[in-house]
């Protein structure tokens, strides 16, 4: 029988990277199966040796950190600093779930809170089986490693279907994978497009999925997964705020802003996409935000556009903005296909697409507001609320307005700092999803907990 495949591109050139097989239902299915099977052994080591398997893995990464990095550079596009940046990211994120999975998961004694009655009681988070991870392309290491590395810590078996457009890192990390757990196919990668995500959610013996990618597909996801009272977590996109208050430092929001919109050319869910500035600072932010920008250069501080189908969902944002609002950089010639410069609107107004929708680009939308109380009302104004930024000089007024901004996370004179540091919870809310990865939540997540009440 012949196995259709498919081929990975480089978004930069159209040169084919690699070609791998569009797996029928029948392999998707003995995937899963051989993933029941290894998902018990798996389970049934002591937590010490899971830990010592997954350190293991880590340094196995670390060693071939070079051709991943240039793996993720083919299929994406992204410099290699960028590319390595994310690996070493996952790396952390690995370390911090091998470390901490028993000190979070394993049994401890609870307090019944019962008066009168003679109980003692356990507490403990038993793994799944096994755990479906769909990944998208935009960051094909660090943002599945963030399911993927959380899941095998607590002890479930990974069955993994990489973006079609980046497979070849996925199945690498795989590979990668059964250098440290050669007994058994915990962690398999399941390659093709247009059905493999929905064969692999659809399948009941897939006891949690985990999907990273838009709010439309995650509905799909959902559907695909209702047959079976299959639960998902969701991380979608985002249209995050970036917020500037009056005694900010106006540099370092700056600097924080540009590299947070531009980063990765845009294509970032908790990436800078809309920008209110208070009025008293604003001409002075403009000042500087315009002149960093005019020494940022598509193709070389970041790379393509990875998704061709994404240029037109930019192409029309840009249209949108320019002609709705005033150019500060930019323009609808900013785009050149695979590549897009950096474009800065002001004043577009707050309903209009390239405000509400997310664009996954290079762009950004900056407003003048009164002070920060309105700055926050704008940024909450959306459906979206996965992150966002505060630049403060008040620590007192910067926390408060983090707080109260309706994100899963904000950064706080920082920009996307919450999405390095393996402790810290990662979701969003509203059409950003739900469920969190990473930390003792993200370990949980991939987790049923256990009680048992013992009459003493
Ligand atoms: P996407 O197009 O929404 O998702 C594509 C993936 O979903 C493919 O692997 C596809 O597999 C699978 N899929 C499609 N229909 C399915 C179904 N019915 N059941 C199961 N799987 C199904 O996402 P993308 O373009 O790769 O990623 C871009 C989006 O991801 C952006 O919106 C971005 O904001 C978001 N993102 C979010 C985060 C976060 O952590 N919140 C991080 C990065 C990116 P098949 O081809 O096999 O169908």
């Amino acid at each position: 029988m012949t196995t259709l495949t498919f081929d990975s591109l480089n978004p930069a050139t159209g040169e084919v990277v690699g070609s791998h097989p569009k797996q029928s239902a029948d392999a998707v299915r003995e995937s899963v199966g051989r993933a029941e099977q290894a998902a018990t052994w798996w389970a049934g080591l002591a937590p010490a040796e899971r830990r010592r398997r997954l350190l293991d893995y880590k340094a196995v990464l670390t060693q071939h950190l070079k051709e991943l990095a240039g793996l993720v550079h083919d299929e994406t596009g992204k410099p290699v600093g960028d590319a390595t940046l994310e690996i070493v990211l996952a790396i952390t994120h690995l370390d911090w779930a091998a470390r901490n999975a028993d000190r979070v998961l394993g049994r401890r004694r609870v307090s019944t809170g019962m008066i009168g009655f003679n109980l003692a009681a356990t507490l403990e988070y038993l793994p799944l089986g096994v755990v479906g991870v769909i990944g998208p392309w935009n960051y094909p290491v660090f943002t599945p490693m963030g399911s993927i590395a959380y899941a095998l810590a607590a002890g479930n078996a990974v069955v993994f279907k990489p973006s079609e457009l980046t497979p070849g890192v996925g199945v690498r990390l795989a590979e990668l994978f059964a250098e440290s757990v050669p007994e058994q196919p915990v962690f398999q990668t399941v390659t093709g497009l247009g059905e493999t995500g929905a064969l692999l959610a659809k399948d009941p013996r897939v006891k949690k999925v985990a999907f990273t990618g838009s709010t439309a597909t995650a509905k799909r996801v959902m559907a695909a997964c209702a047959e079976n009272l299959t639960p998902i977590v969701a991380e979608c996109g985002g249209k995050d705020a970036f917020i500037v208050d009056a005694d900010a430092d106006l540099k370092a929001a700056a600097d924080a802003c540009l590299w947070g919109a531009m980063s990765n050319a845009g294509q970032t869910c908790v990436g800078v996409e809309r920008v209110y500035v208070v009025d008293a600072v604003y001409e002075t932010f403009m000042r500087e935000l315009s002149d960093r920008v005019a020494t940022v250069k598509a193709g070389e501080d970041y790379g393509p556009i990875t998704m061709p189908g994404q240029l037109d969902i930019i192409r029309r944002h840009i249209d949108d903005a320019t002609k709705s609002g005033k150019v500060v950089t930019g323009g609808p010639d900013s785009v050149r296909a695979p590549y897009v410069d950096p474009v800065i609107v002001e004043d577009v107004p707050e309903d209009s697409p390239a405000v509400r929708e997310e664009t996954f680009g290079p762009t950004i939308t900056v407003r003048r507001t009164r002070d920060a109380q309105q700055a926050l009302e704008l940024a909450n104004a959306s459906a979206y609320g996965l992150a966002g930024t505060v630049f403060s000089g008040n620590a007192r007024r910067a926390m408060e307005l983090a707080r109260l901004m309706r994100t899963g996370m904000t950064a706080v004179n920082s920009v996307i700092s919450f999405a390095g540091v393996p402790a810290l919870p990662f979701g969003g809310i509203g059409d950003s999803g739900f469920g969190r990865i990473h930390g003792a939540d993200g370990l949980r997540e991939f987790a049923r907990p256990k009680a048992i009440s013992r009459q003493r």
